[in-house]
């Protein structure tokens, strides 16, 4: 079966349940260079992404629109919340991750691991004990363009789990080429984290990896759970019923938690990454390339 509605095409019945034939895609803002790191605030009703090239976080306010919120941002990249409700942001320019604390001023979580310095933290989630679960490809540091050119110093693109209860730092996967979007299911059973690894030679990865989450620790296994032939698996999140929605080139796909490829959501531009917003989580805030977009879908987004 295969239905095109709007900019929506349904691959299986069963995305025609999650979207809305009355909703259509706003753009709701554009002038970035490349827009990352979607995250949503339902206690101000505010989105904020990144625009890393620019240095520059950027703030969209329903009815009131965008505007500069943090410059310069060393050049953010992903975004989440932790369990206090701060930001908690992957930052290239400094290859840290920090928090936003209430007072407005920035704490390095984390840098370095066993004494040297990260690559560059490409997205992050926090997990609900409170540990900070994070990606750590070169692309902040191979050029001056979404970073600063610097040279590696571990040996590894790894994927951290970090636990600010003991301040330890460890590995939780290291045969990745380029790690990047990670998110766990709803109940944190599953963790899926995409290889970008297509940027490094033509023949490299394009897919996300699906991992059990041992003792809330450590994760085994990481099946292929999906794989593109052209484009890239960016950032995603997951829905309440544990579906997988991924920027996938220029667009949005959605799969369910068996692998299967529900349907698509198109868009004009590249997408990078996406996050679930609005007071009932079910809007999605898009970052692509230049902008920034939204649709309102049937589908809760994983608190
Ligand atoms: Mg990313």
């Amino acid at each position: 079966m295969n239905d095109s509605l709007n900019e929506v095409t349904v691959l299986d019945a069963r995305f025609k349940g999650l979207i809305s034939e009355t909703c259509v895609l706003e753009k709701l803002f554009t002038g970035m260079r490349w827009a990352e790191g979607p995250v949503y605030f339902a206690d101000g009703d505010y989105f904020l992404c990144s625009d890393i090239p620019n240095d520059r976080m950027m703030q969209w306010i329903d009815g009131l629109g965008e505007r500069e919120f943090r410059v310069p941002a060393d050049h953010s990249n992903g975004n989440t919340r932790d369990l206090s409700g701060r930001l908690v942001t992957c930052e290239h320019g400094s290859r840290s991750v920090s928090r936003t604390e209430y007072d407005g001023r920035k704490t390095v979580i984390v840098d370095r691991y066993r004494g040297k310095k990260l690559n560059s933290p490409n997205d992050v989630v926090v997990k609900s004990d409170g540990t900070v679960w994070f990606t750590d490809p070169t692309y902040g540091i191979k050029s001056d363009h979404e970073g600063h050119k610097s040279e590696r110093e571990l040996d590894g693109n790894y994927v951290f789990r970090f636990d600010p209860a003991d301040g330890t730092l460890a590995i939780v996967a290291d045969d990745f080429v380029q790690p990047n979007g990670i998110a766990f299911s709803p109940d944190e059973s599953v963790m899926y984290i995409a290889d970008t690894g297509a940027t490094e030679s033509s023949d490299g990865p394009r897919h996300i990896r699906s991992f059990r989450v041992r003792d809330g620790r450590r994760i085994s296994g990481g099946d292929v759970f999906a794989t593109l032939t052209d484009g890239l698996f960016d950032g995603f999140r997951l829905d309440t019923a544990g579906n997988v929605w991924t920027s996938a080139g220029a667009g949005v796909n959605c799969y369910a938690p068996t692998g299967d490829l529900l349907g698509r959501i198109s868009l004009p531009e590249t997408v990078s990454n996406l996050t679930f917003g609005g007071p009932y989580r079910n809007r999605l805030f898009i970052t692509a390339t230049t902008s920034a977009y939204s649709l309102f879908v049937n589908a809760r987004g994983v608190v």
